[in-house]
């Protein structure tokens, strides 16, 4: 087991993280920014150190600092958290170089991954259902025109570089078509630095449900169910539950069971996340995600597995806790992210918060790293914290997530709280029946 582990993140994630170090009896190291000195997690760690200027680019992103840090206080392996390097196969290659333990899978399993075609093709050789579409990057006007015919419109055309929702564009008609594949080769070569872009099938109203497997990097694999994330705005997540509303017991064995398989064949290391689309009683892979997600804890409440405690197992060496057999899925969970943001405009509010009171009580749990007088800084991302709410069945569990919404007190900045209130009336929420527009529609007509 490692004796200590450097924690190249902020925010949420990074307090999470060290939780599990210290559960695990594990020294722990913060970075930090010089904007993020008074963070919640830089106060509770055992050493912290000081990685440069707000930028992240200068500080959450800059590996020569961080593995200085590293080298400085002795860690013996980093956790990247999400975002930032937690998916830059050139840091877990400089980490290898450097005798420290990457927290994630190999760097050449991100790479592969990372990249949107290779990561499809590797998907389909792996038994995992995709979308139809080009088999790889399509090279001109003539085989769009005949692969969309073969498939259908309306179709999307994707950028293989993208990510984040962008450089997608739809086209419903053969003119649409060349338009759209000239404007998506222009804006991925502009953003990506490449301009190889495939088409695929254009699904009108999909759920997005994604699968959580972890792989000890030595053949073996479980999956701990599914999320459904189909409540996004810009491609965001929002609101998160597991599991989904959409499935039934058969067909969770069935998708978990083909992803556990894909990821033990591939030999992959640690947590990883498999992303459908999931229309008409079908999945079609869009992405894998190699790394934590934010919406990890909604897993942990219906399955009492602590992810980040497996995520250090495994890359230490010592495999992986469970085996699938053992896994349950207790009840339902919610996760509700909450944004410093106006719950209507959705402006970031940086600033002060005056005062901080987060609900308790059973099925209750709040991952934020805010407190009564902590000034939220406005060069990272708005999330301040997450209400994961768990209960025995969905009824119960958004009983308790109404009144936990309730209790949550957030006075000083701006939050999307009152958009969770909000959402919890709703009787589409409440029978579980939206697709990954549906938010947005509902936003619309909200206006
Ligand atoms: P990114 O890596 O940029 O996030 P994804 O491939 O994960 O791109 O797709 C992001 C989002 O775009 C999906 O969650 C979905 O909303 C939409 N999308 C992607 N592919 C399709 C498709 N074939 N049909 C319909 N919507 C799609």
């Amino acid at each position: 087991m490692f004796q200590k582990i450097l924690i190249a993140n902020r925010g949420e994630i990074a307090l999470r993280v060290l939780r599990a170090c210290k559960e695990l009896g594990i020294q722990t190291v913060a970075v930090h920014s010089t904007a993020d000195a008074d963070a919640m997690h830089v106060g509770l760690a055992d050493e912290s150190v000081c990685i440069g200027p707000p930028a992240s680019r200068d500080s959450y992103l800059n590996i020569h600092q961080i593995v200085a840090a590293c080298e400085i206080t002795g860690a013996d392996a980093i956790h990247p958290g999400y975002g930032f390097l937690s998916e830059n196969a050139k840091f877990a290659d400089i980490l290898a170089a450097h005798n420290i333990t990457f927290i994630g899978p190999s760097g050449d399993h991100i790479r592969v991954m990372g990249d949107k075609i290779e990561a499809k093709r590797t998907a389909k050789r792996l038994g995992i259902p995709v979308v139809p579409g080009s088999e790889g990057a399509v090279s001109d006007e003539k085989e769009a025109l005949r692969i969309a015919a073969e498939i259908g419109y309306p179709v999307i055309i994707k950028a293989s570089a993208g990510g984040g929702g962008r450089g997608m564009k739809v086209a419903r008609s053969e003119d649409d078509l060349l338009v759209a594949l000239n404007t998506a080769r222009t804006e991925a070569g502009a953003a990506f630095g490449d301009d190889a872009v495939y088409i695929e099938k254009y699904l009108e109203k999909p759920r997005h449900i994604e699968v959580q497997v972890v792989g000890d990097g030595a053949g073996q694999a479980i999956h701990l169910g599914e999320r459904d994330c189909s409540l996004q705005r810009r491609h965001q997540k929002v609101w998160e539950e597991a599991n989904s509303p959409a499935l039934n017991a058969i067909e969770r064995e069935k998708i978990g069971g083909i992803c556990a398989k894909a990821v033990a064949d591939l030999g992959y290391s640690g947590a990883g996340t498999i992303e459908f689309l999931y229309e008409n009683g079908e999945f079609y892979f869009i992405e894998m995600n190699t790394r934590l997600q934010v919406e990890h804890p909604v897993t942990e409440a219906i399955t009492g597995i602590d992810l980040v405690h497996e995520q250090i197992r495994v890359a230490s060496g010592g495999g992986l806790s469970v085996t699938q057999d053992e896994v349950r899925f207790e009840g339902h969970a919610i996760e509700c992210r909450i944004n410093a943001e106006d719950p209507k405009t959705f402006v970031p509010s940086p600033g002060r918060i005056t005062h901080f009171h987060t609900p308790g009580g059973l099925g209750i749990r709040v991952d934020s790293g805010a407190y009564s007088g902590y000034k939220i800084p406005p060069y990272y991302d708005s999330l301040i914290g997450k209400l994961i709410v768990h209960g025995r069945n969905r009824v119960e569990c958004m009983m308790r997530l109404r009144r936990a919404l309730d209790e949550f007190v957030v006075d000083g900045i701006n939050t999307t709280l009152p958009l969770f209130r909000d959402l919890i009336g709703n009787i589409d929420i409440a029978n579980g029946d939206y697709d990954i527009h549906w938010l947005e529609k509902y936003l619309a007509k909200a206006e």
